[in-house]
Parts: structure tokens; C-alpha cells; sequence
């Protein structure tokens, strides 16, 4: 396969990750400040978020060792998140249930995402940077396994709350 273009799909795959990491955040953050009775929930998004800003440092180091300059990304939103992820309030008040949905998928896309710019770095032979594409799946797929093993209490949780009566929580 030709260098020239398996270059250009692996540094059109940095950019897009990039972005993709920077929505990650956008999602995260705002959730945090709304938890009020899943402090479980909003420790995990604190230290993904930690390990969210690593992955972005990754992604530039990589951009830069490349000779591509990751200064003027403009990062734009992707186009499939602003209707899933549809996070914010709810008038149900099932915001938690949403997000905790949300957030496997996002974790899920996000795996997909770096399993194919692995694919190609190893077709285009730049095998130096897979170790740190590798580091960035292995948070992915931790995130996404402990999200689905919590979709579970945390609906139990809600539906608890909300017979108790406390159904404006988050
Ligand atoms: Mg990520
Ligand atoms: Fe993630």
C-alpha cells in the first residue's frame, strides 16, 4: 500500500480522535457538576477525564512526531454525538439513565476509533506510536466495561430514588 496515502488516513484518524477526545471532555465535565446522589458515577468521570486529557497529550505527541502541527486544530464537534449524546436536563428526570447510556456508547465509539488507527499505523509502518494508541484503547476499554457494569445498579439506584420520592436528582 502506498506510504503516501496510508499516511494520510492515519493522520486524518489523529485529527479525528483528537477532536473526538476533546468532545469527550465537553460531554464529561458537565455531568460532574450535576451529580448530586451517584458519587460513585462522578469519581469515575473525574479520573476518565484525567486519563481523557493524557490521551489528548498522546495524540499530539504523536501529531508532532509526525511533523503535523496539532496547534490550529479546530477540533469540530462529530456530527453523530450532538444527537445521541444528547445530555443535559430531563424532563423525566432520568438524566442519570440517559447519560449513563450515553456515556457506554461514546466509550464504545471511541474504542472502534482506536482500534481502526491502530489497524493503520500497522499497515503503514508506524509501529514506534502503537503502544500509545494501545495505552489510550486499554483506558477506553476499561471505561466501557466498568460503564456496562453500572448500567445495572444505577438503575436500580433511580428507581429507588424516585420512590422515595427524590426524582429531581440527578
Ligand atoms: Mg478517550
Ligand atoms: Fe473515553
Amino acid at each position: 500500500m502506498s506510504e503516501d496515502v496510508t499516511r494520510d488516513i492515519f493522520v486524518t484518524g489523529l485529527k479525528n480522535a483528537h477532536a473526538m477526545e476533546n468532545q469527550a471532555l465537553s460531554i464529561m465535565k458537565p455531568q460532574i457538576k450535576r451529580i448530586e446522589n451517584y458519587p460513585d458515577i462522578a469519581a469515575k468521570l473525574e479520573q476518565h477525564i484525567t486519563e481523557t486529557e493524557g490521551q489528548i497529550v498522546r495524540l499530539e505527541e504523536i501529531l508532532t512526531s509526525l511533523a503535523e502541527d496539532h496547534s490550529s486544530l479546530k477540533d469540530l464537534a462529530l456530527s453523530f454525538t450532538g444527537s445521541m449524546a444528547a445530555l443535559g436536563h430531563s424532563v423525566a428526570g432520568d438524566e442519570i439513565l440517559k447519560n449513563s447510556m450515553a456515556n457506554f456508547a461514546f466509550e464504545n465509539f471511541e474504542i472502534a476509533a482506536y482500534k481502526s488507527l491502530i489497524t493503520i499505523a500497522e499497515l503503514g509502518g508506524f509501529s514506534s506510536v502503537v503502544g500509545s494508541l494501545q495505552m489510550n484503547l486499554d483506558q477506553e476499554i476499561a471505561m466501557a466495561n466498568w460503564l456496562e457494569s453500572n448500567l445495572r445498579p444505577t438503575t436500580i439506584k433511580f428507581a429507588n430514588l424516585k420512590e422515595a420520592g427524590q426524582t429531581a436528582k440527578v
